[in-house]
């Protein structure tokens, strides 16, 4: 521990955030690089404590707690307290692939299981790993890495997300032939056309593919494998194939009025507009637009904030965001003690956006929405809904509509932003994949195998609707059994 006293000394201050008033008029990254100095402060607060549980990543409660990844934070607080940026990056280096995505987009449950946030706020780790890595890349500590010799296996990968990024590299790296197959025209899966830009620069996620491409890995884009490519080709082909294809069927709102014009799915509202933006600037006009419209978000996660950011962006003329669920206490409450993940209170990005121009938060807690109703064009014009309470009942939560409570939202744009249900099946059903109760890709416990030999499966796909951070943690751990099925052993991390 570089300074025994740094958390006593120096309050917890995360980097900073350009004005909402401002950002919302562009679509450049939100976030403002950090001094130097600052930021040696705050990894001075790492106390490197005697069982520290920041590196955990384990579930308690269903939460994740501390990093999936097993980052060793204590080790990189301390080196860049000493200003020692090179040992920082190697240390970082060894559990993840890419810190430049998980310091802009991951939840850090690390930071909810720091010991300093026992007494005080914790060490702002995120922040701290994102500095790292750009450090790293602007002091020239990164280039190509080719393995120096190739084993002669190839591999497919299927699906470009951090899962399939992260599977790739750790593949290319044991020496095997790794070719990713992608179905949209860019690289990146969610990081690419679900984030938004202005949370994750797409110059960030095309600067981490080039470098892949440069140490050997094949992308190949624009092919859906088991439709306009042919899947048992692939598995002739290749000695082994990584199944890394999302889980991206959307949760759908089955309720009347649901066939109105103007109802969309967030990921059709999030990607047409990342790729018009990167197209054109958003000169095709090929997206749906929220300019001038009433805009209500059915889903109050992070896929519903990235849409009222986004709606905020093309000037809507008013954002709401429905949540079912009740708002979370403003600190942890007694059943959500340390270091689990703290369910609070807290505005993200986007809430803080509409706080800044509308005044208010734009989420409704505890609301279902009965029906639609459109014009006699067929374009949706409200919302109805009703308050729901949630009651506990044999240990089980359950909800109910209260009486009097219904109300009409006016609503020209509906985004459907309530989770997703799985990966789509077609590709799975030509392998023969095995599902699991919840339709994700079954695998046996702590395993990556399917039922079929020689076709492994990492990622949401895999998992459940997830995080970034589990998808690159996924990938890795896929990665070493693959190359354990290729060689008989395998010495990756
Ligand atoms: C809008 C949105 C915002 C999010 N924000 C955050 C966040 O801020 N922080 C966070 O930690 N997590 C966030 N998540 C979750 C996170 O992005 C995912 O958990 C993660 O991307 C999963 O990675 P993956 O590699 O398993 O799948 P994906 O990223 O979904 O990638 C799967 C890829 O497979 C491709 N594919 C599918 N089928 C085929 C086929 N047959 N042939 C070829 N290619 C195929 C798809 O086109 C896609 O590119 C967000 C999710 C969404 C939807
Ligand atoms: S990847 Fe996420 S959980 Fe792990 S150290 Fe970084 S911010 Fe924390």
């Amino acid at each position: 521990m570089g300074k025994p006293t740094g958390f006593v000394e120096y309050k917890s201050i995360v980097s900073s955030c350009r004005d909402p008033l401002a950002r919302v008029k562009d679509w450049q990254e939100i976030q403002e690089t950090f001094d130097e100095q600052l930021l040696k402060q705050q990894a001075s607060r790492c106390m490197e404590c005697g069982t520290p549980f920041c590196h955990t990543g384990s579930l308690i409660n269903g939460k994740v707690s501390g990093c999936p990844l097993h980052n060793l934070m204590p080790e990189w607080n301390d080196l860049v307290y000493r200003g020692l940026w090179q040992e920082a990056f190697q240390r970082l280096n060894l559990t993840n692939n890419f810190p430049e995505f998980t310091g802009h987009v991951c939840p850090a449950p690390c930071e909810g299981a720091c010991t300093a946030g026992l007494v005080s706020d914790p060490v702002t780790i995120k922040n701290i790993e994102l500095q790292i890595i750009e450090q790293a890349f602007a002091q020239g500590f990164i280039s190509p890495r080719p393995p120096q010799v190739r084993t002669g296996k190839k591999v497919a990968v299927i699906g470009s997300g951090p899962s399939g990024l992260a599977c790739a590299a750790q593949l290319n790296q044991a020496g095997h032939s790794v070719t990713v197959f992608e179905r949209s025209d860019r690289v990146g899966g969610i990081l690419m056309y679900g984030i938004p830009n202005m949370k994750l620069d797409k110059k960030i996620v095309q600067r981490r593919i080039d470098l892949l491409q440069q140490e050997g890995v094949n992308f190949l884009t624009s092919m859906e494998v088991g439709s306009n490519c042919d899947a048992l080709s692939i598995l002739r082909e290749f000695d082994a194939t990584v199944l890394c294809i999302g889980s991206t069927k959307p949760r759908d709102l089955n309720v009347e009025g649901r066939e109105y014009e103007g109802i969309h799915f967030a990921m059709d509202f999030l990607s047409h507009n990342t790729k018009s933006l990167l197209d054109s600037d958003h000169a095709d006009k090929s997206y749906i637009t929220a300019e001038g419209k009433d805009v209500i978000i059915i889903g109050g996660g992070d896929t519903g904030t990235d849409c009222v950011a986004t709606s905020l962006r093309h000037n809507c003329r008013s954002v709401t965001q429905f949540e079912i669920m009740p708002c979370p206490p403003t600190t942890r409450s007694v059943d959500n003690p340390w270091p689990q993940y703290p369910n609070v209170y807290k505005q993200d990005y986007g809430q803080q956006e509409c706080s800044a121009i509308f005044g208010c938060d734009p989420r409704q807690y505890q609301i279902a929405t009965k029906k639609f109703v459109g014009d006699k064009y067929g374009q949706v014009k409200e919302i109805h809904t009703v308050q729901l309470e949630w009651v506990k009942t044999d240990n089980r939560w359950n909800c109910q509509e209260i009486a009097g409570t219904e109300k009409v939202w006016p609503a020209q744009l509906v985004i459907l932003a309530m989770g997703f249900l799985g990966p789509e099946e077609n590709l799975l059903q030509q392998l023969n994949i095995q599902q699991d109760p919840r339709s994700n890709i079954s695998t046996s416990a702590n395993s990556y195998a399917t039922n079929i030999p020689g076709i492994f499966a990492a990622g949401d796909a895999r998992r459940g609707q997830s995080l970034v951070v589990w998808a690159i943690s996924e990938g890795r751990r896929a990665a070493k059994e693959c190359d354990t099925y290729l060689m008989g052993r395998s010495d990756l991390p």
